[in-house]
């Protein structure tokens, strides 16, 4: 039988965007972060985002309300997982970070419950082999920005029950979502390929082959991709794509090495658009 209620760990980028497509799938959710400053600005980006889709006809005005009203916020984690049938993981792409996180929910969460991670690279097995039950555990890769963008990953470790998947699937279908069924291997289908278009781009970038603009320019209009891999990254964040980048290349070999002026920008703090500047500065420049 299908849940009704979600935790989703972590209020950044990607928690937030799980949030919104939980509530207006009309799941009651509790948002955990150890930041509560994070907390309530998400409830800003939430509100807003939802107020987007009233003004462009894509949910009525009630049912906005409603759906913010199915929201709540704790910086207390046991509270926020008590009661809950799926918790999603959007903490930091830190495995270690992970499964500590994993290890807790063991202790606090009903029989039930299923763990799901939005990790974009990572395994599922490893990361399940820190809880009692690795076949409640699964991946929910979902993409940025979550409450446009229609596809869910889900990613079965060797231990995940086909219980588990079909619980999933159906949740990530109330939320407006569309699956797909994936056995886990290190960065899945899109991530492997993403960071390898994202990660060619900054070589291409030390090697002075174009600038920012043209290199972009080149792969929408040439290969019809809808966003240039410099302006994707920029909305991913270099640091989380430099994550990735390391463990996939510590799990599947060189092909996956990061750029050099890659490690450059994260080291100067230039993380794209959730800080302001990335390869574009989102401060004083309008992006092509
Ligand atoms: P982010 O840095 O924007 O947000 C991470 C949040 O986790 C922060 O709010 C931070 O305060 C919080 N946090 C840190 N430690 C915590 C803990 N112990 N408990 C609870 N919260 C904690 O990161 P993000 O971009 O949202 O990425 C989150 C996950 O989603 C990563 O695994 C990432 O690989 C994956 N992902 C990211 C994207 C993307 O485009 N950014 C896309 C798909 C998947």
């Amino acid at each position: 039988m299908m849940g009704k209620k979600v935790a989703v760990l972590g209020a950044g980028v990607m928690g937030r965007g799980i949030t919104h497509v939980c509530a207006a799938g009309g799941f009651d959710v509790t948002m955990y972060d150890i930041e509560s400053a994070l907390l309530e600005k998400s409830i800003d980006t939430i509100a807003s985002n939802l107020q987007k889709g009233v003004t462009l006809g894509k949910l009525e005005a009630a049912e906005r309300t409603a759906a913010l009203q199915r929201i709540k916020y704790s910086t207390d984690l046991a509270k926020a997982t008590a009661e809950v049938d799926l918790v999603i993981e959007a903490i930091p792409e830190d495995l270690e970070l992970k499964q500590k996180v994993f290890s807790e929910l063991d202790k606090l969460c009903l029989a039930h419950t299923i763990f799901a991670s939005n990790t974009s690279s990572m395994s599922i097995t490893e990361i399940a082999s820190v809880v009692g039950k690795p076949e409640r555990t699964i991946g929910l890769h979902f993409f940025n920005p979550v409450h446009m963008m229609k596809l869910v990953e889900i990613v079965c470790g060797l231990e995940t029950s086909e219980k588990t998947f079909k619980n999933c699937e159906e949740m990530c279908r109330k939320m407006g979502k569309i699956t797909v069924k994936i056995n886990e291997f290190p960065g899945f289908v899109t991530t492997r390929i993403n960071a390898l278009i994202g990660n060619e781009a900054f070589n291409m970038l030390q090697e002075g082959l174009g600038s920012p603009e043209d290199i972009d320019m080149a792969v929408k209009l040439g290969l019809n991709h809808p966003m240039g891999p410099f302006e994707m990254v920029d909305l991913v964040g270099l640091d989380t794509r430099l994550n990735i980048l390391q463990y996939l290349h510590k799990t599947l070999g060189d092909k996956y090495r990061p750029a050099p002026l890659m490690v450059k920008y994260v080291k100067a703090g230039r993380l794209g658009r959730k800080v302001g500047k990335g390869i574009y500065d989102y401060k004083e420049k309008q992006v092509k």
